[in-house]
């Protein structure tokens, strides 16, 4: 791995970080719901404007066509300059649909869409999961009925994330009754406001209504909206899971090395019950250093992976690694930050600006499941990587 920056590379850094000291919003993002959704869109529609959306896409669909060291230098000028979290409501739009589209999607769908998506026009949602599939995606029941112009769909999708707020929706639906697992899928373009869609808010402990139940009732969805072929969707579908679960969190993963900083800091400035700053309790001080080393060497194994994946065009199955590791630092960094700040750390109003740490140890839950669970990473991990023997 070379770590030398090209000249390139370093004046992109400058160029990247002089625009984004003015660029970034000066408001908070408000907590939740449609303002935070209008929000996300017009962060996104100022990054576009300026030449700064899509970062991994290809310049010919109109991103940026980085390098993967060039998108690391992006997502730590963002993290320096405490710019609006790019996983927000725009993520799945710009971090699998879209990419998804690229890969997969016709010249029709392409043109259509991507600008859309770029531009924050148009916000995405993944209905992938239902209510007895999610690690076992492949036992799918949402079914669709194939006609001469149009697919008929009928079922329930389960922890659709901002369904209310997103235009369109990554689908995958069993299109052959007949067939079993993964054969007979159909991954489709859904319309989020096409007549028969339900869409039903599940509240989190998060305090807020970001996932949902999305109900269809005789949904008709265009034979044009296939992306992929009919009854082939799986392998469509690995396509999109590829992306989520690949370089998706790049971010998240160098971002964590500038938060265990803040706590850091937090420690240096906050008294425990018994006076002491609690920098200064050998048990706290332990935790904040082991976490730097952690997020250091997730920093490291961040750049290996996105070298690698630049060199072999193909991302493999280190990110399910990566996620694994990043999801359980994330954790641990917020359970230290509640022994730093004790009983406030327990005070939640579901407003991620007044309270971070508390938001980001409640996130930490949902990290750890949604995108793959922890357990699901780990066999990935254990089969694809290690190539150790199966368990069953
Ligand atoms: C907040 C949130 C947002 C989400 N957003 C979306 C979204 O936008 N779109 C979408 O489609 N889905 C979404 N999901 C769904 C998410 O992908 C699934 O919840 C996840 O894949 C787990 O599936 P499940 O809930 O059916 O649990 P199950 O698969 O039933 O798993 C239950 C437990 O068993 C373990 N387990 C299951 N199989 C194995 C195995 N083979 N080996 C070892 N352990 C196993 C799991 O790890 C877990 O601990 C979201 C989930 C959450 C919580």
């Amino acid at each position: 791995m070379d770590l030398q920056y090209s000249e390139a590379d370093r004046e992109f850094r400058e160029r990247a970080r002089a625009w984004l000291v003015d660029a970034v919003p000066k408001q908070p993002r408000p907590a939740h719901g449609a303002e935070a959704a209008s929000f996300d869109r017009a962060w996104q529609r100022k990054m576009y404007e300026h030449g700064w959306a899509g970062v991994a896409w290809p310049k010919q669909y109109g991103g940026l066509g980085l390098t993967g060291l060039q998108q690391v230098i992006w997502y730590e000028e963002l993290a320096r300059a405490r710019a609006p979290h790019y996983i927000n409501t725009t993520y799945i739009a710009l971090m699998h649909a879209g990419p998804t589209l690229i890969a997969r999607g016709t010249d029709a769908q392409k043109a259509f869409h991507l600008p859309k998506i770029l531009s924050g026009e148009a916000l995405w949602c993944q209905g992938f999961s239902e209510p007895n599939a999610g690690s076992d995606l492949a036992s799918l029941k949402t079914r669709g009925d194939v006609g001469n112009d149009d697919i008929v769909v009928n079922g329930a999708k389960m922890w659709t994330t901002d369904a209310k707020y997103a235009d369109y929706q990554e689908l995958l639906i069993r299109t052959d009754p007949a067939s079993e697992r993964h054969k007979g899928l159909t991954w489709l373009i859904g319309d989020m406001k096409a007549p028969g869609i339900d869409i039903k808010p599940i509240r989190t402990m998060l305090m807020d209504e970001h996932v949902n139940t999305v109900f269809y009732d005789n949904v008709h969805i265009p034979l044009v909206n296939v992306v992929g072929e009919i009854d082939k969707g799986w392998s469509t579908a690995l396509s999109t899971l590829s992306f989520e679960r690949g370089l998706g969190f790049i971010g998240d993963q160098l971002e964590l090395y500038e938060r265990v900083g803040r706590a850091i800091d937090l420690a240096g400035k906050t008294r425990l019950e018994d006076g002491r700053f609690a920098i200064e309790d050998d048990g706290i001080a332990q935790r904040l250093a082991s976490l730097k080393a952690d997020s250091l060497a997730i920093r490291a194994m961040t750049l290996a992976h996105i070298t690698e994946s630049d060199r072999t065009g193909d991302p493999g199955p280190k990110g399910s690694l990566m996620k694994l590791l990043v999801t359980g630092t994330h954790k641990a960094l917020s359970e230290t930050v509640g022994e730093i700040l004790g009983w406030s750390f327990l005070e939640f109003n579901g407003d991620r600006t007044e309270h971070p740490w508390t938001y980001d140890y409640l996130w930490s839950w949902v990290f750890s499941i949604s995108g793959g669970t922890s357990e699901i990473q780990r066999e990935i991990t254990a089969d694809r990587l290690l190539e150790l023997p199966r368990a069953r």
